[in-house]
């Protein structure tokens, strides 16, 4: 495989004037350390995206950065040994469009643990449909199911529910059998949401909030991605020996419990981080999104665009305007 002198970037900028993002052309030594040099076809916009690229503080810890928590390609190179040239790979998290050079690249270097193979049966362009979003909807399922939740428990609740984390959980718990309530504060999405597989659609404001420490028991399961009043009144209203795994903040970082679901009711409060999620569980939520989340189950919620639209994109997905998934061709 040919090993290109340059490569062309999303980068965002930081000067006197404020903080920009800007396509341009760098040579390959401009990347930054790691084992693995990938060509990449294909990146996501996740939630995380929209706040780098708009230049928003707490997601870029340094600059100038190449913005994009997800990227999926081929393997040029792998001074390690462990991937092959021609390999098909998955990046997502640990870091990259953070602390290190993301996705919005034609190039990026990895460490080698990093990556992630891709199933066999998919390619590129479905890893980054899933990406980030569906990866994080997979662990979260996952650990409501580890914590005892099976079809039949009854009602599991998703917020923000047309998002690219709430649409791909609720494919997949429905997938799983599971009775599904998506919540949402956009009601045109409802045909949306009912084709992925939800039973219920519950208005964002019509959710029951706090008013007391226990609220009426209802939600076997609860995957939340929007925080604040939304979570706590999910937590209030889980039932006993049900759990809420805590994805998101899209609707804000407060979490005004108390501690009587926890201590009443046996109720699990369950983080998930996909970033620094262990190599051995990641490879089991792909193989399984691979199972359960074909092309066919993810085309009605994928768009596909370019890297030239993602600063108009970024300010979309911060506005809550993106339904769904939306992939960056890049190559
Ligand atoms: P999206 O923007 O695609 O989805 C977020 C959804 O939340 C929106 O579609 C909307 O759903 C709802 N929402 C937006 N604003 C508000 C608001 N003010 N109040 C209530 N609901 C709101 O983002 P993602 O799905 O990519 O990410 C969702 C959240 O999960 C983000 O906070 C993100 O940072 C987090 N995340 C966490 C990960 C982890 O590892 N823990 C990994 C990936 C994401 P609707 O229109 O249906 O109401």
């Amino acid at each position: 495989m040919t090993h290109p002198d340059t490569y062309r970037a999303l980068r965002v900028l930081k000067d006197e004037q404020g903080t920009r993002a800007e396509l341009q052309t760098l040579p390959v030594t401009d990347l930054p350390g790691g084992d693995v040099l990938i060509r990449v076809t294909h990146s996501s916009l996740n939630y995380k995206d929209g706040l780098a690229v708009s230049g928003r503080p707490g997601v870029l810890r340094t600059h100038p950065m190449t913005p994009g928590i997800d990227l999926a390609g081929t393997v040029i190179e792998d001074a390690s040994g462990r991937w092959q040239p021609g390999d098909h790979v998955i990046l997502t998290g640990w870091g990259i469009g953070e602390r290190q050079d993301g996705g919005y690249a034609t190039l990026a270097r990895a460490r080698p643990e990093w990556l992630v193979a891709q199933p066999g049966g998919t390619d590129a362009h479905w890893a980054m449909s899933v990406g980030t979003a569906g990866f994080t909807a997979m662990l979260a399922v996952m650990a409501l199911e580890d914590h005892g939740l099976t079809p039949g428990s009854g009602e599991v609740l998703v917020t923000g529910a047309a998002g690219g984390v709430g649409s791909t959980a609720v494919a997949l718990l429905a997938h799983a059998g599971h009775i599904v309530v998506a919540s949402t504060g956009r009601p045109q999405e409802e045909a949306y949401l009912r084709d992925l597989g939800a039973a219920q659609i519950i208005g964002r404001d019509d959710l029951p909030g706090l008013t007391r420490p226990l609220e009426k028991e209802r939600w076997a399961g609860v995957v939340d991605t929007v925080g604040g009043a939304t979570l706590a009144g999910a937590y209030a209203s889980t039932r006993t020996h049900g759990s809420v795994a805590v994805c998101g903040l899209a609707g804000g970082h407060d979490l005004n419990a108390t501690v009587f679901p926890l201590i009443l009711r046996g109720v699990n409060l369950l983080g998930i981080d996909s970033v620094t999620c262990p190599p051995a569980r990641r490879e089991a939520a792909w193989t399984r999104l691979a199972r359960d989340l074909p092309v066919s189950r993810l085309s009605s919620v994928t768009q596909t665009r370019t890297l030239d639209e993602v600063p108009a994109l970024a300010a979309q997905i911060l506005a809550g305007q993106i339904r769904g998934r939306t992939v960056i061709q890049i190559d």
